[in-house]
């Protein structure tokens, strides 16, 4: 006897709808994800889709009918639960444009729970479109199959966010002058946690003296060389997963 095809197919679409999902029920694509469906992925009725709602989980769900405006879906099973992802949170002093974007990617494909736009003396841009934002964190995560979208807070100002940092949250300040060799301080300080990134050109001398002075900051360094603040950020969250968050043995039962 052939083997029965895996439903749904891995190549299914992954879309993330409000929620909550249930079985049954019928969801209406409209719309940039409608065309998306409709002329990107050509799917048809009887076609599998995969929907997130960052609430239930992730479904699996059948195209009922497909027409140039809209799609209805037909949530069928649930596949997975949402995920519980570390609470991990990328304090990001707004790059150039580009780089902010590329960072937001990164960062959700890497797994941060959170982003937290910071503005820092040195910084070209001073603020952020948080719907274009969200555009960028859900669509990253619809690639890399996430089932939680990481948060994104409101554009704080650096003095504001120290002002305000909880007691029981580490704040990992990459600091471009030198600190404590990043894995190092991860392992030694496991739990919640943040990485704080300057600008393109950095922290001025008195809020390097700030952040430093805050109880609950530990100056990292990313090594000997300077990095961009995209490269920093990327590199910082990458290690910090593999050191302290769920690239670990002990998580990767949860991998895909
Ligand atoms: N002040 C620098 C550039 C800053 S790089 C200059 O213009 O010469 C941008 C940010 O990346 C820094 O604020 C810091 O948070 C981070 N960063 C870059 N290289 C780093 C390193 N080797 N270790 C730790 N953080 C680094």
């Amino acid at each position: 006897m052939p083997a029965t095809p895996a439903w749904p197919p891995r190549s299914a679409p992954r879309l993330f709808v409000p929620g909550p999902i249930a079985a049954g029920s019928e969801v209406v694509i409209e719309g940039g994800q409608a065309h998306y469906l409709g002329k990107v992925m050509r799917i048809a009725v009887g076609d599998a889709v995969i929907l997130c709602d960052d609430l239930t989980g992730e479904w699996a769900a059948l195209v009922t009918s497909a027409g140039k405006r809209d799609v209805m879906l037909e949530p069928r099973e649930r596949l997975r639960a949402r995920e519980d992802v570390p609470d991990f949170e990328l304090c990001l002093s707004l790059l150039k444009k580009p780089n902010t974007d590329l960072v937001l990617e990164k960062a959700t494909e890497l797994g941060v729970a959170r982003i937290r736009p910071v503005i820092a003396r040195r910084c070209v841009a001073d603020k952020l479109n948080p719907e274009r934002a969200r555009t960028i964190l859900t669509e990253a995560a619809e690639q890399c199959a996430r089932t939680a979208l990481p948060q994104l807070a409101e554009v704080t100002k650096l003095d504001a966010l120290l002002r305000d940092w909880p007691q029981d949250r580490v704040l990992f300040f990459a600091d471009e002058q030198g600190g404590e060799p990043a894995a190092q301080a991860f392992a030694a300080h496991q739990g919640r946690a943040a990485l704080l990134v300057g600008p393109e050109g950095g922290f001025d001398d008195a809020e390097r003296a700030a952040v430093r002075g805050l109880s609950q900051a530990r100056p990292i360094s990313l090594g000997p060389r300077i990095l961009r603040g995209e490269t920093a950020a990327i590199a910082g969250v990458a290690l910090w997963m593999a050191v302290a968050g769920d690239w670990r043995q002990d998580h990767a039962s949860s991998a895909l």
